[in-house]
């Protein structure tokens, strides 16, 4: 889960990244655009700045060439005076100057520096008018008389002079000045005389002004030349203030001057261009921005989905199909958090629950029915489970169930009690009720284990030991048990070596009649000499033998060993314990009969101990197995009768010559009530069937007197024999032997 939180985190950031990368690409491509435009605009500013610079210096050259032409004059300007003359003079000049270029003043002054003539806007006027512009137009007036006056004296000293006065140069200023406020293009030249004689001294020249004001024609002319809209006039301050936001010159008007600047808004194409491709751009922008988009939620329902089938792998790594209950994998992870923060006072109880013989149910009744039991075994164990606890599928057959419980043996007990009664109902399944028992074996943390595998182990070992004890029963761990599972598996270990190492011994607990002063034959029982841990008695190690199949070589090596001594002792019947493993492996008349050829034992005194469990479940090879013995002249006995089914059907269909009533009954004459009556009952059925019937574990003179009473053909136990090395069984057949248990031996001397 936690692996999918960082997944989605990781996938949000990705998102995320992608989104502003895409956002920053447009943003730098936008902003690309925006410096390519603005580089644009700023050299077509300059381009245009430079042309209005250009237009300046032409409108300057203009003024030079207009006035250049009235430079030289013949003596038709002195006619000036006259007021014909003027009339002519002003249609040559001041007409010419306005009409063909635009001028809006034009003067003539006399050699003494007085207007002789004026027009204003193509008119003519009094040269009276000429003291509007006086103020500005007489020093540049003076200036160009002077420097006139200047180049005629030298060239008068360059001896340049005869008859004919050569003309001097014409003098020119022309400059941008301000004229009644306004400012104006301004030419001054001296006008003079042209090479034929000149009345006009050379040191009084006549000076010709003309005044072209910066006016609408002239701005609206400059506007063509720089291919620009509106080219403005702004004064002062304002000027400069204006040109933040447009490009403009300044009017080159002589210091001191209040200054003019010619601005017009730039034409721009930059951004222009920028303005006319912007739908084209917007239209991109949000198609890559609807691209983008389409890109993130696709990714982002990836990502989703990933997540999705993740969780869903997830769930089916931790959950069992079939119940839907947490599996395995998920309980030990739960139970190791659990562990890892189980506070002080609270304990956890791990109990793992086993239905009894399951297989049967599926073997006889199908996989589907065993599923609908599993089911349904499941929901129960989920209402027992609650809210607290953990409901486990565990294995094919095995669940768990995972619960919190306080102090004391009391709150786990309930708990067994509680999934015993859960289960107590018979299932429904397969379209009939099946009883279903469990088998429960429960570990408790802290107190039994602090780790989640220990604990498991040791609640294992407990529904082992449940399992051995009785099915459909509970058990909570207890440490004996865990060392008797050591102690199992140590003897597991050894007993491999035992028969080879030669540790393996007989012994031979006598049967007598049921006087039991007649010794009749002896049963072989074994005995195992462990070189450190001493005598092991057979209950704990036939169990261990029988579940790893080396029961079969002990009992062979048992038959073989018991032969050879019984061989010396002819009047005696020899029993053998053969346990079930013997018969599930098969072939055993064969290999019992190839023992007695190679001992030379007659057949006849063997008898065969078999358990009635072995029964159980017996096929008809096994029939024909004992059937087989029985045709050697072997006899069965019966080893432990009552214990177990007891059925008499078993006793009709198998071959039985013999019943053993356990000893366990024997032993409770005049302890528990049934057992008189089940000794008494047993011995009856066996006579009734025409079968021996030996009472097994007589101790007391009182238990043997009454299996006597009730009939029982022998007897067996300490109150006669405990089970003797075969010296024994010798001496015991001798005898001049002084020492006799019980002094039963001299009886059997006779017999
Ligand atoms: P079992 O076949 O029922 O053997 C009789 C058991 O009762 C023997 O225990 C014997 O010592 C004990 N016994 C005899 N008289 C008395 C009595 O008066 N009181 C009490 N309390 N016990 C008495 P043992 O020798 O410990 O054998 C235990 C079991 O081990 C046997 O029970 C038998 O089932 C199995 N066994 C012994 N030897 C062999 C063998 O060679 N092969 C197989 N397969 N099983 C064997
Ligand atoms: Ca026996
Ligand atoms: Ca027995």
């Amino acid at each position: 889960m936690r692996l999918i939180v960082r997944r989605k985190r990781l996938g949000d950031r990705m998102i995320a990244a992608v989104g502003l990368l895409v956002a920053a690409a447009v943003a730098v491509l936008l902003g690309f655009a925006v410096l390519v435009a603005k580089r644009v605009d700023e050299a077509s500013a300059a381009r245009e700045t430079e042309l209005a610079r250009a237009h300046l210096a032409k409108l300057s050259a203009e003024m030079r060439n207009d006035l250049a032409q009235f430079a030289r004059w013949d003596e038709s300007l002195e006619l000036i005076n006259d007021r014909n003359g003027r009339e002519w003079i002003h249609h040559q000049f001041g007409v010419r100057l306005h009409r063909l270029s635009g001028h809006d003043m034009s003067f003539i002054l006399g050699g003494d520096g007085q207007p002789v003539y004026a027009s204003v806007a193509g008119d003519l006027v009094s040269p009276d008018a000429y003291r509007r512009v006086q103020s500005a137009v007489d020093s540049y007036a003076g200036r160009v008389r002077r420097a006139h006056v200047r180049s005629a004296i030298s060239d008068s000293t360059l001896g340049l002079m005869g008859e004919f006065d050569p003309p001097s140069e014409p003098q020119f200023i022309v400059a941008f000045l301000r004229i009644e406020g306004r400012p104006a293009l301004v030419g001054v030249t001296t006008i003079a005389p042209t090479l034929r004689r000149s009345s006009q001294r050379q040191t009084e020249p006549f000076v010709a002004a003309s005044i072209s004001f910066l006016d609408e024609d002239m701005l609206a002319q400059m506007s063509r030349e720089i291919v620009v809209d509106g080219v403005m006039l702004v004064e002062n301050q304002q000027g400069s203030r204006l040109l933040a936001d447009a490009v403009g010159v300044r009017v080159p008007l002589s210091e001191g001057e209040a200054q003019s600047w010619l601005v017009w808004q730039s034409s721009a194409p930059g951004a222009a261009m920028l303005w006319r491709l912007s739908p084209a751009l917007v239209a991109l922008m949000a198609l890559l921005g609807v691209a983008t988009l389409l890109v993130l939620v696709y990714l982002r329902r990836t990502t989703e989905r990933l997540n999705q089938s993740e969780r869903r792998a997830t769930e089916l790594a931790y959950r069992d199909r079939l119940t839907g209950l947490a599996n395995r994998v998920q309980m030990m992870q739960t139970l190791a958090e659990w562990l890892a923060d189980l506070p002080r006072d609270r304990r956890l109880a791990l109990a793992l629950i086993d239905i009894d013989d399951f297989k049967s149910i599926n073997d006889t009744l199908g996989h589907a029915t065993g599923d609908e039991v599993l089911f349904a075994i499941g929901e129960r164990l989920t209402t027992v489970a609650g809210e607290q606890g953990v409901a486990v599928r565990f294995g094919a057959d095995e669940f768990a169930l995972l619960a919190p419980v306080g102090a004391g043996e009391g709150e786990v007990l309930a708990v067994c009690r509680h999934i015993a009664d859960a289960m107590r109902n018979p299932v429904m399944a397969g379209g009939q009720f099946l009883a279903v028992g469990v088998t429960i074996g429960v570990a408790v943390a802290p107190d039994d284990a602090t780790e989640a595998e220990q604990l498991l182990r040791r609640a294992d070992i407990a529904l082992s030991r449940a399992k051995a004890d009785c099915r459909g029963n509970y058990r909570l761990f207890d440490p004996r048990h865990e060392e008797a599972l050591h102690r199992r598996s140590a003897i597991e270990r050894d007993l491999q070596h035992a028969i080879a190492n030669d540790e393996l011994s007989v012994k031979f607990q006598p049967l007598f009649a049921a006087d039991g002063e007649r010794m009749v034959g002896v049963e072989a029982l074994v005995r195992w000499n462990h070189p450190e841990r001493g005598i092991v008695p057979p209950s704990e190690f036939i169990p261990v033998a029988e579940h790893t199949g080396l029961v079969v070589k002990i009992d062979e090596w048992m038959l073989r060993r018991a032969c050879e001594y019984a061989s010396q002792w002819p009047g005696l019947s020899l029993a053998v314990n053969m346990s079930a493993s013997n018969f599930r492996q098969g072939k055993v008349a064969e290999r019992l009969s190839r023992v007695l050829v190679e001992t030379g034992f007659d057949p006849r005194r063997l008898e065969i101990e078999i358990t009635e469990s072995m029964l159980l479940g017996a096929n008809s090879e096994v029939l024909g197995e004992l059937s087989e013995l029985r045709r050697l002249g072997i006899r069965i006995a019966l080893d432990d009768f009552g214990t177990g089914y007891s059925s008499l059907g078993y006793l009709r269909r198998f071959p039985v010559d013999k019943l053993k009533i356990d000893k366990s009954f024997v032993q409770n004459l005049g302890i528990t009530e049934d057992a008189a009556a089940i000794v008494e009952c047993v011995t009856r059925l066996g006579r009734a069937l025409g079968l021996a019937v030996t009472a097994e574990g007589v101790e007391t003179g009182e238990q043997h007197r009454f299996v006597r009473a009730v009939g029982c053909h022998q007897v067996q136990g300490y109150l006669f024999s405990p089970p003797v090395d075969a010296e024994k069984i010798d001496a015991m057949l001798r005898p001049e032997q002084p020492a006799r248990p019980h002094g039963v031996m001299r009886r059997l001397a006779t017999a």
